[in-house]
């Protein structure tokens, strides 16, 4: 069967972002729009000689400040179910959170492969973006520098991914 991968990670990291700018197009929903539907999350990719259909966890329900724990639960559960390759996506303006920590103990408990991927790195091949060495603490290596907005660094994530199929 086609590989699944899944994007997961605290709200307003850029998931929605980079889903999109996979799939070339404009189907999940980026900040608070409402009418979140299912269908929405999933888009089926071509990289290299590889299929996979790429599903992002946030796009599951409306993302709510008060369901955040829940809701963050419930994607990495999703992720860690039905996803071959999990992309954990954290932000490279804000750094390191807590939420970033409970995501991260969730889905090591999957045993599945991890891509740590550091989102917003806007302006990169200036060293590592001032946030990056913070991310080892999370024991997941060493994370790929990417800006969603700009289509940077999109192409090296890809590599990685596929790597573990
Ligand atoms: P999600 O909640 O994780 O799905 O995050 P969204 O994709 O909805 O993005 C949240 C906010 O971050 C939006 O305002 C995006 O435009 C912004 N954003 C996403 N990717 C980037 C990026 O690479 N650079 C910057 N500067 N902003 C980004
Ligand atoms: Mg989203």
């Amino acid at each position: 069967a086609k590989p699944v991968v899944a994007v997961v990670g605290r709200p307003n990291v850029g998931k929605s972002t980079l889903f999109n700018r996979i799939a070339g197009k404009r189907i999940s929903i980026v900040e608070d729009e409402p009418g979140v539907t299912r269908d929405r999350i999933y888009t089926e990719v071509e990289w290299l000689d590889w299929k996979f259909t790429l599903i992002d966890t946030g796009g599951i329900e409306p993302e709510s400040q008060e369901l955040i724990p829940a809701q963050m639960r419930r994607q990495a559960e999703l992720a860690m179910e039905t996803a071959d390759v999990i992309v954990f996506m954290v932000d490279g303006r804000d750094g390191l959170t807590s939420s970033d920590r409970e995501v991260a103990s969730m889905l090591r408990k999957s045993h599945k492969p991890i891509v740590l991927t550091l989102n917003k790195v806007d302006n990169p091949g200036q060293g590592p973006s001032e946030h990056f060495y913070e991310f080892y603490e999370l024991g997941l290596g060493e994370p790929i520098e990417i800006s969603s907005a700009l289509a940077l660094g999109i192409g090296d994530l890809l590599d990685e991914v596929v790597e573990h199929f």
